[in-house]
């Protein structure tokens, strides 16, 4: 198994994700398959892997109680255990300490040796640093008591509100987890949030390394010529190896559903073998047909004259990640707008189209984006749905 120095401590490069846990019953979360699951967590500890990753709603509350017990059996000091505040979910307030006590008695733990803020982007900073909620300062206290180790932060947000971020927070963040594949590198602009990690000093989690399967499973014509580089090897295997160039990447996490996933995942990281130029060249031209982008250039010649005021380049921004593969936390940023700044504002007065250099067919692109948010669940009820779960759980755990 490959090892970094992650801020001090010796981790595996191979991180287990504790969200997609194999279930009984396929694309049902809520039942996870708990022998099979203690199967694949005995082999991966077996194998070296020593980084757990939770989060308070992932597998709509149940994850940090299943990962916690499976891992008791092991010395406490033998694995590192990263969980989450939910900070971004829609509350009408926010008690750190509740959710954070809670947190350590699902578990089972007295630490966690790396606690995140889960998802900071543009409408859920405000919520982390509002003086109100305490959140942060309440984290860094636990940090100074040594219930937390290393304190950091997630992100789908942008390149832009790392930095923000980063800057408001004025070094109280250690590290920082972000989507990172060959695909994101430029769709999620994951190239340009690197180097702004490394203008900080942040060390890197990778999230998303396999794109919720999509690089795991590519077009039939993709996976036979990365076959004939490398015959065996899956198309998940060169997801991951793409991301053995970047020193930054300390933890690849993989949300694995299956003993083969597992087996396949322990092998790539034991071998830890570095891309050939060519296996490299021949991810970036796969990366480019996957993509299905509108050709926004951000250049903004649109926006002023826009009736609706709405912000165009980030909405196409949002349409071109969601046509390559839908995604929640993706959806949750038009969610969270007002009404009146969602692609549904849009009259379809076409002055943008006009003015775009482009000539891009923006009304189109807006409807468009309406009726992909159509099929992807509301953030709000999934938020709402955890919470009253959590509620009923810690209602039945004080009888
Ligand atoms: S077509 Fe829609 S997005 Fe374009 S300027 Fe008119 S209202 Fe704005
Ligand atoms: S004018 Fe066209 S290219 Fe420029 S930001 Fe607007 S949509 Fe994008």
């Amino acid at each position: 198994m490959k090892y970094t120095d992650f801020l001090g401590e010796r981790v595996s490069l191979l991180g287990f994700g504790a969200m997609r846990f194999p279930t009984v019953k396929v694309g049902d979360k809520t039942e996870v398959d708990l022998p099979l699951t203690e199967k694949m967590i005995d082999l991966a500890v077996e194998s070296g892997v020593n980084y757990f990753d939770t989060a308070y709603p992932y597998h709509r509350g149940e994850s940090e109680r299943i990962i916690g017990k499976l891992l008791s059996k092991y010395p406490r000091e033998s694995y590192h255990l990263a969980t989450k505040y939910p900070g971004h979910q829609l509350m009408d307030s926010y008690d750190p300490g509740e959710i954070f006590e809670e947190q350590l008695s699902k578990c089972g733990v007295d630490y966690f040796d790396f606690y995140l803020l889960h998802n900071v982007y543009e409408n859920s900073m405000d919520t982390y640093l509002d003086k109100r909620w305490g959140i942060i300062d309440y984290f860094l206290e636990e940090k100074r008591r040594g219930r937390i180790r290393h304190l950091g932060f997630s992100s789908h947000g942008t390149p832009e509100n790392l930095r923000e971020f980063l800057e408001r927070t004025g070094g109280a963040m250690e590290f920082c987890q972000i989507q990172y594949n060959y695909l994101d590198d430029s769709l999620q602009r994951a190239d340009e949030k690197c180097k702004i990690l490394d203008e900080y000093g942040i060390p890197i989690i990778v999230m998303e390394p396999v794109r919720g399967g999509k690089l795991a499973t590519l077009p039939d014509p993709c996976t036979e010529k990365l076959s004939q580089l490398r015959p065996g090897a899956s198309a998940a295997s060169f997801a991951f190896r793409w991301l053995f160039h970047n020193p930054s990447v300390k933890v690849v996490l993989s949300g694995m559903s299956n003993m083969e996933q597992l087996v396949d995942n322990i092998r790539t990281f034991t071998e830890y073998v570095q891309l050939s130029a060519e296996e490299r060249e021949l991810l970036g031209i796969i990366a480019e047909q996957l993509k299905c982008s509108v050709p926004c250039t951000a250049c903004r010649y649109c926006t002023d004259g826009c009736p609706a005021g709405l912000d165009i380049p980030s909405l196409i921004e949002i349409y071109n990640d969601l046509a390559c593969a839908k995604s929640l936390n993706t959806a949750m940023r038009v969610e969270f707008l007002p009404d009146d700044k969602k692609p549904s504002a849009c009259i379809s007065c076409g002055k943008c189209t006009e003015i775009c250099p482009q000539r891009i067919a923006i009304p189109k692109v807006m409807s468009k984006l309406c009726n992909i948010l159509t099929t992807i669940p509301s953030w709000r009820d999934i938020s709402r749905e955890r919470e009253e779960d959590a509620a009923r759980m810690r209602e039945a755990n004080k009888h």
